[in-house]
């Protein structure tokens, strides 16, 4: 096999993406020096598609907007059963945004990530219900709402049953805005399903720039895995990488109660500050915080300073 090469842009022939030097973060990424040793040999995969061929991987790149409308206009044309993987602890965040324009009649399952996260003394029926609240808002009705730990290969082992059983044949496409953990879930999945590493076989899809990945299921469909979708909304995009760690929680989140009055502040690492205004005395808040983040209460009249 060899790039179809055009004047000014060479494919990956994993994924068909046009292959670039500058952003490792966007499809088609390659060192520029492995690009250069691709070249002489006439096949040039990206760093994404080498990984996953590899190593058994899968790497999530971002889309461009054009190309995040052709995926999702292809979906539309597809039919196939729709894995919408949100982070449950930035549920809003992980709304793509008219996404619901996209679906077609192609059934939804809408897996909520990061179950271990939340305190498991939590009321799972009760979230549930809330997501489908939430999703029914911005338009979208799936078939299942399900909780899952991407990094737990139980969880991900059920979702796998239910994907099987829901799917009637049909190819999977699995999408999700960045850092839901779109990979991690993935990974695990390709882990799960025998020893892959032999059959793992990317496409390439001539005239798109798509980067997605097939992985092939049994009866002859395919798990799709498409980029990760930028949201800027994203709970993750307002804060830089060190930021970032320091709030998300490693570990199931305990709720911290502190009795607050009139005329005290809580600050809750240097991320955020809440004054009591008015309210009964001894008031109750109950806070769910990364244990890492240090929470610390003063009087109002000092927060300032
Ligand atoms: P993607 O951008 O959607 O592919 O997200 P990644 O798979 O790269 O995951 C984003 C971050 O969330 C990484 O730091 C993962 O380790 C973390 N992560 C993913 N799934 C889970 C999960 O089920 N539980 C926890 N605690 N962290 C997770």
């Amino acid at each position: 096999m060899s790039n179809p090469v055009t004047e000014e842009e060479i494919r990956c022939i994993g994924c068909g993406a046009v292959i670039q030097t500058d952003n490792k973060e966007r499809s088609g990424y390659v060192p520029a020096s492995v690009l250069e040793k691709g070249m002489e040999s006439g096949e040039v995969y990206c760093q994404r598609c080498f990984r996953l061929r590899h190593y058994n991987e899968v790497q999530d790149v971002e889309l461009t907007d054009d190309d995040f409308r052709e995926m999702l206009s292809d979906l539309e044309r597809t039919k196939a059963l729709i894995v919408y993987v949100v982070d449950i602890l930035d549920f809003n965040g992980s709304i793509i945004p008219g996404f619901h324009r996209y679906i077609g009649k192609n059934p939804v399952i809408l897996v909520g990530n990061k179950r271990d996260l939340l305190p498991k003394s939590l009321k799972e029926n009760r979230l549930v219900h809330w997501m489908k609240e939430q999703a029914s808002v911005a338009g979208i009705r799936p078939e299942e709402v399900l909780l899952t730990s991407a990094v737990r290969r139980q969880s991900v082992q059920e979702i796998l049953e239910k994907i099987e059983s829901l799917r009637k044949g049909k190819d999977v496409y699995v999408v999700g805005v960045t850092n839901v953990g779109k990979s991690t879930l993935i990974n695990q999945m390709i882990s799960l399903t025998t020893d892959m590493r032999e059959v793992i076989t990317t496409s390439y899809f001539p005239g798109t720039t798509l980067g997605k990945i097939e992985i092939p299921l049994e009866d002859g469909a395919v798990m799709v895995d498409t980029p990760g979708i930028i949201q800027p909304q994203q709970m993750a995009h307002f804060l830089d990488s060190k930021d970032l760690q320091t709030i998300m929680p490693k570990k199931e989140l305990k709720p911290k109660t502190y009795q607050l009055d009139v005329g005290q502040t809580l600050f809750l690492g240097g991320m955020a500050r809440l004054d009591v205004l008015k309210g009964k005395k001894h008031g109750s808040f109950v806070c769910y915080v990364p244990n890492q983040l240090p929470i610390h209460r003063t009087k109002t009249e000092n927060a300032d300073a």
